[in-house]
């Protein structure tokens, strides 16, 4: 697609995973065929920026000279240790590629919305309940099986628990429906009763239902799963890395033997295969390229679109603006909250609620109060404001927090009035 900085290339390997190898394959294609930057986006696509149409022949070249399959079609996701994490209720991998090959195989083609998502979750310590997707399905453990439990449009709309043996005809039944109201229908448009009363016959209802959920794990880190096995999450510093410094992590990775590398929604990647001592020593050399290794990065808590320079639609230069937050306003990234920074109303690096969203707007920037960044903002101020706006609200939460209070909870207590005169005080 076009964006500000060139094409962009958004791709999701087909099995899920990549070699330590494959994925140096990209980035080095990255700097041959595009401007260098690659990104993991907020599900855990990657992103190559940068490319002219010239330049699309030679990166597809190298993608397939690499053996990397890549995921085509309707987009069905999984969280990114699906068969790994040993909190999961199932591994969801084979129904995802049972679902793809039954839409695969279906005689007419179904004309779907471009950007309609399934996940499809086993449950586990990473799992995806914070990824908006139109059709979800999540596993939950009934009296003596597994089922899964079917959601629309968004986290919040159950609609049926479906029978594992009913569920690939059951999402086919969706998919057709969805079809029938035009290439541009949503899971937010289906209607809950019809869908209800479509699936009766595959949805049931076991007593002994378990639908507990934590808050997923941040990617960032050194993690023990259950087995004991060692796990190393890296994030990629405001979802983006240079094309050097990915090739020299992916190097050392090869050199300690990682077996896998997958993709992780929330600008990360997991590394897969390395004992803990060699983990370790990955993840040093990942601090000093300038990742995200520690769930208590201040970076993890700003979430940032692409902003000026690589998107025609910016009005901020997200990028520069979140070193800025990070340096003046350390006090608002204690993980209670996020700030959304967006260059532009569309918010797409977060389009849910953050408490705060900075939004570019012509003439400087707007402040967006527990919103996203399309509704009213409630505060501005102009581009040489910025530092000391967020200096300000920085200085807010350190002269009001009560004695183990967090950031959210002070600026929740304070309210968006004192909020805004704050960051207008900038
Ligand atoms: S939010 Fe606006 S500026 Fe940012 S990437 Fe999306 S369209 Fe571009």
């Amino acid at each position: 697609m076009q964006t500000g900085d060139g094409l962009l290339v958004r791709l999701r390997p087909a099995t899920g995973s990549l070699t330590p190898a494959e994925l140096r394959v990209l980035a080095v294609a990255a700097e041959r065929f595009g401007n260098g930057i690659l990104e993991v986006t907020a599900r855990g696509n990657l992103q190559v920026r940068g490319l002219t149409a010239a330049d699309v022949a030679g990166l597809a070249s190298a993608i397939g000279e690499a053996g990397i399959g890549v995921a085509e079609g309707v987009a069905i996701e999984t969280p990114p240790l699906a068969g790994v994490d040993t909190d999961e209720i199932i591994d969801p991998r084979p129904l995802a590629l049972a679902l793809r090959e039954a839409i695969t195989a279906l005689d007419s083609p179904l004309k779907l919305a471009p950007k309609l998502s399934i996940i499809i979750d086993g449950g586990g310590r990473f799992h995806l309940d914070n990824i908006v997707a139109d059709l979800r399905l999540k596993a939950v453990k009934t009296d003596d099986d597994v089922a899964w439990l079917l959601s629309l449009g968004g986290t919040a709309r159950p609609v049926a628990l479906l029978d594992h043996r009913k569920v690939v005809p059951g999402l086919l039944a969706v998919l057709r429906r969805l079809a029938t109201m035009g290439d541009a229908a949503r899971g937010r448009d289906l209607d809950l009763e019809v869908i209800k009363t479509e699936l009766a016959g595959g949805a049931y209802q076991p007593t002994g239902l378990i639908l507990a959920t934590e808050p997923a794990m941040p990617v960032a880190g050194l993690h023990t799963l259950a087995d004991g096995a060692t796990v190393l999450g890296v994030g990629l510093a405001y979802a983006q890395a240079d094309a050097a410094s990915l090739t020299a992590l992916l190097r050392k990775a090869e050199e300690l033997a990682a077996a896998e590398i997958r993709l992780a929604p929330g600008h990360g990647l997991f590394v897969l295969g390395l004992d803990h001592e060699a983990a370790a020593i990955m993840q040093g050399l990942a601090f000093s390229l300038g990742f995200r290794i520690a769930p208590d990065d201040p970076r993890n808590h700003i979430a940032t679109c692409a902003g000026t320079g690589a998107c025609a639609s910016a009005l901020m230069e997200t990028k520069a603006v979140a070193r800025v937050v990070v340096d003046a306003a350390p006090e608002l990234l204690d993980g209670s909250l996020t700030v959304h920074l967006s260059g532009c109303p569309k918010g797409c690096a977060r389009p849910s609620s953050a408490e705060l969203t900075l939004v570019g707007a012509p003439s400087g920037y707007a402040l967006v109060v527990n919103g996203t960044a399309s509704v009213a903002p409630s505060a501005y101020t102009d581009a040489n404001g910025i530092k000391s706006a967020f200096a300000h609200l920085g200085a807010l939460v350190r002269e009001n927090k009560d004695a183990g209070e967090s950031a959210r909870s002070c600026l929740t207590r304070l309210g968006a009035a004192r909020i805004a005169a704050a960051f207008e005080q900038g």
